[in-house]
């Protein structure tokens, strides 16, 4: 089943790179395994996915442990001050950036490991109360400026979720917005700032279009998670 799902999947990025004329070379699936086991990562694995998202400390530890570096780990979870020392031991890249108190701590965990932590920070693209991230242009470029002085901290990209909606254009302005906010600190100067990570199952098409460079996927991959 899951290698089936792996399959349709690509389909649709694939067909939907050529309709947006977008290579499908700069889209990285990212397989949301969060809620699902070892044999269903190692069955993606089997069909060539290395990178893995999970949003919770707890679970991302022993996933790790087992695993290790033969996947490349994403943190895509909200993440709490006392669990940053999880996320930078085992994740390659942390999503869900949202306060300089966190990406501080992330650089001062980083130095300890002598790592240079890939980050990404997460907005608030939208007005659903739910959605978590920073809600100011002012902050997110406040804050990707202490990151630029970090020397254990790398700024990637932007991250966002979209409102749950089925109204596609309300989706589009999401990701319209994340894009130009990733644009505009490239034009203030910031460099490396390149991936957007945003779509996922029901909104990758539209994530596709508006210049998405990381999905992350899980019930197209995985199938239905069940929450105990
Ligand atoms: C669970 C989750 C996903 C994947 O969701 P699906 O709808 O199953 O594809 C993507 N991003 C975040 C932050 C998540 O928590």
């Amino acid at each position: 089943m899951i290698p089936d799902n792996i399959r349709i999947l690509r389909d649709r990025i694939s067909k939907k790179c050529l309709e947006s004329s977008r290579d499908p070379g700069e889209i990285k699936i990212i397989a949301v395994s969060k809620n699902f086991g070892i044999n269903e990562i190692n069955s993606a694995f089997n069909e060539g996915l290395r990178d893995f998202g999970e949003n919770r400390a707890q679970e991302l530890i022993p996933k790790f442990e087992e695993l290790g570096n033969k996947i490349n780990w994403h943190f895509i979870g909200h993440l709490q001050r006392n669990k940053v020392r999880f996320a930078v031991k085992a994740a390659e890249y942390i999503h869900s950036v949202d306060s300089l108190l966190i990406a501080s701590e992330i650089n001062r965990l980083a130095a300890m490991n002598d790592k240079v932590q890939k980050i990404l920070l997460q907005m608030k693209t939208s007005d659903e109360e739910t959605k978590s991230g920073i809600e100011y242009e002012s902050e997110l470029l406040d804050i990707a400026g202490y990151c630029r002085e970090f020397k254990n901290v790398d700024l990637v990209g932007l991250m966002t979720i979209a409102p749950f909606t089925d109204d596609i254009e309300k989706i589009k302005s999401s990701f319209r917005y994340l894009r130009n906010l990733r644009n505009e600190l490239n034009e203030k100067g910031f460099s490396g700032i390149n991936e957007l990570s945003m779509g996922m199952t029901l909104d990758f098409e539209t994530a596709i279009e508006e210049g998405a460079t990381m999905l992350r996927i899980g019930s197209a991959i995985f199938g239905e998670r069940i929450y105990n």
